[in-house]
């Protein structure tokens, strides 16, 4: 051969992908047929989208297929498709690189254990490097649609691949697999077939296979007529029937999972799905997939969408992700197949377009359906699930507002009640489980937001409303805070947080306990005077609290400020805020505000109010400005 041959080395996580890839899905090698077929139909789908405005890349070449095909005498495999195609930098592009930005840190972050987790492979659309799993060469040979020049690239996957020009008459993309020693058994027709015709039957264009060849009759002998192996009678092996326009009874959950796999490119099975087929001024069909595992770049890749594929009548538009469902649902996976839309629909069109209007509302309808009728048939299994997708589900009640209460509905958190059989820290409360809990006198739904678990369990916030039994929420993502924002309420009853504003218990408090805190109100008003005086440096006002029992003192924002968790939260992302002096409440009945009460001596009783606001910061979860002045002032105390 005399065209030049270029050598690239793999992008460095190519090759780690590649290693990942092969040693952790070897348990299951048959599914790089499945991955190969699928790229083949997307190729195939991409090109039939492409003939709409340019009807002449079809050419003569209408009838959009795949074959399948083996030689065991040449142990290789071979998969055919004439659909789109790739140019020489796209195979550059798709093959020999991963475009995902968060790959490296993600690769980086996986240790031993993780490195043989295969759904955590699944994640980066690796599908074509599964042939690595059966094979120690591949080449690929590819002619885009509408051009006439030809690549082949080939590589044994250990960290080089080379391109070169071809010639070649057909259009598509033709892989062909050479087996591993130890994998001839793939290379037999009837294996191959019974692979095909488990993971590929919803395929909808043909996936074609040569025909298996009439046994020899007796009496004839094997010197035949060689040439007759030459042309394969080729014969249709799948249904080739786009899965989600078949009858759901005629869909087994194994169908409906392969499929899964094949729209989100994901390895790992889906958790549940709905199926619906919708008559009437504007007909669609649309199927929907709840995943089991969130691709590891979900939380901050919020633009590129993939997983929501638009068809308009059978024929494949684009993934339609962004413009047919909101982002707090970006998870979700699946088709929607329109018979009303136009087949030239632009992604300008769709977003500003009556008829997908009311196509998201009913994705969002669905999706949120299926999420809630999981949570109520398999309580633990939506556990899991929302363990994986609860925070990004909790952008749902700021960014959909006429769906606020149906996805607050869907929410966990921890709480200071703890569930039946569940660790004390699950997160496994819903709001509808609290307010069954609340008091007959409880007219809100209280929370503390914190940065762990612990540092709200132990918090003297949570004092006055553990001697009472009264539910705390307990909020520690760092969206809570954000969530509460747009969530003031919940099936009528406001949401409050307890650390924040003079804590109103309302009926919550008897009339004597009402009556007593206003006696000691009054009664230590001189206090709480000089230790206003003494610490007005750094807190707006003091005053005593409805909410402690056990601890000195604590530190609220008022209700008009921001919540001091979050305006921590703010300060460490580098925000510029306005600074707020925080509110600090005594409990005058604590010894050590007693004692502090009766000192004369100045510098001591100032030193004693300093002591109670940086304790109060501390178990609020901040960091003290000046921590080495804490330790100091406790020391000294300490000794006396
Ligand atoms: P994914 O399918 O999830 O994108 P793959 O590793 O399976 O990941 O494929 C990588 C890319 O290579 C595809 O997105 C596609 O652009 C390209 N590709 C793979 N196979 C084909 C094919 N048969 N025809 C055209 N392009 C292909
Ligand atoms: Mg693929």
């Amino acid at each position: 051969m005399n065209a030049k041959v270029e050598t690239h080395k793999f992008q460095a996580e190519v090759q780690q992908v590649l290693k990942l890839v092969i040693n952790s899905l070897y348990s299951n090698k048959e599914i790089f047929l499945r991955e190969l077929v699928s790229n083949a139909s997307d190729a195939c789908d991409k090109l039939r989208f492409a003939s709409l405005s340019d009807q002449s890349l079809l050419g003569d070449d209408t009838d959009l297929a795949i074959e399948v095909e083996c030689d065991s005498d040449a142990r290789t495999v071979t998969i055919r498709d004439n659909g789109i195609g790739m140019t020489h930098d796209e195979v550059i592009e798709n093959i020999g690189t991963i475009a995902s930005s968060g790959t490296r840190r993600f690769l980086e972050q996986m240790t031993g254990e993780a490195k043989k987790d295969a759904s955590l492979i699944g994640q980066f659309g690796v599908g074509f490097y599964s042939a690595f799993i059966v094979a120690d060469k591949v080449t690929l040979t590819t002619r885009k649609a509408g051009t006439d020049e030809a690549w082949r690239w080939s590589s044994d996957g250990t960290g080089e691949y080379s391109i070169e020009s071809v010639d070649t008459d057909s259009r598509g993309t033709e892989i062909v697999l050479h087996l591993k020693e130890d994998e001839a058994e793939l290379a037999e027709s009837y294996r191959l077939r019974s692979i095909v015709g488990r993971y590929s039957d919803h395929i909808a264009f043909p996936v074609r296979m040569p025909a298996a060849k009439p046994p020899v009759a007796e009496g004839e002998d094997g010197d035949e007529d060689e040439s007759k192996d030459d042309a394969p009678e080729w014969e249709t092996v799948n249904q080739a029937a786009a899965l989600w326009t078949r009858a759901k009874a005629d869909i087994s959950d194994e169908e409906y999972l392969d499929f899964y796999k094949h729209v989100s490119h994901d390895f790992n099975d889906a958790v549940s799905w709905a199926h619906n087929r919708v008559e009437g001024n504007q007909s669609y069909t649309s199927l929907l997939y709840l995943p089991s595992k969130a691709p590891f770049d979900m939380q901050w890749n919020r633009d590129d969408r993939k997983g929501l594929k638009l068809y308009v009548k059978r024929v494949f538009i684009m993934d339609a992700a962004e413009e047919l469902l909101p982002g707090y649902l970006r998870f979700m996976r699946g088709v929607i197949d329109s018979d009303d839309l136009p087949l030239n629909v632009s992604r300008e069109i769709l977003q500003d377009n009556p008829l997908t209007r009311k196509i998201r509302a009913a994705l969002i309808k669905r999706s949120i359906d299926l999420m809630a009728k999981l949570a109520k048939d398999d309580h633990d299994k939506y556990l899991e699930f929302y363990e994986q997708f609860g925070e990004v589900l909790k952008e749902g009640p700021a960014e959909d507002f006429s769906n606020r209460d149906k996805v607050a509905g869907l929410l966990r958190f921890r709480s200071t009640h703890q569930a039946e059989g569940k660790e004390a820290d699950a997160v496994c409360h819903s709001l509808a489980d609290y307010v069954s809990r609340m008091k007959s006198a409880q007219d809100k739904i209280y929370y503390l937001t914190a940065d762990s678990y612990r540092a709200a369990i132990n918090s003297p916030h949570l004092e006055i409303f553990r001697n009472k039994g009264i539910e705390v929420l307990l909020l520690t993502d760092r969206i809570d805070e954000w969530l509460v924002g747009h969530l003031p309420e919940f099936d009528g009853k406001p949401l409050q947080s307890v650390a924040q504003g003079d804590l109103d218990l309302g009926a919550l408090e008897d009339e004597e306990e009402k009556l007593d805190r206003e006696k000691q109100a009054e009664e230590s008003k001189p206090l709480l005077e000089r230790v206003e005086k003494s610490l007005s440096e750094r807190v707006a006002k003091v005053r005593v609290g409805a909410g402690l029992t056990e601890s000195p003192s604590r530190v609220i924002a008022e209700n008009d400020q921001m919540a001091l968790h979050m305006q921590r939260m703010l300060k460490q992302a580098g925000q510029d805020i306005p600074e707020q002096k925080p509110t600090l409440e005594l409990n005058p009945k604590h010894p050590l505000v007693e004692k502090a009460a009766s000192i004369e001596d100045e510098k001591l009783f100032a030193d004693y109010c300093e002591l109670f606001l940086d304790q109060a910061l501390i178990a609020d979860g901040a960091t003290l400005d000046d921590p080495a002045a804490y330790i100091k002032r406790v020391n000294s105390l300490l000794l006396g």
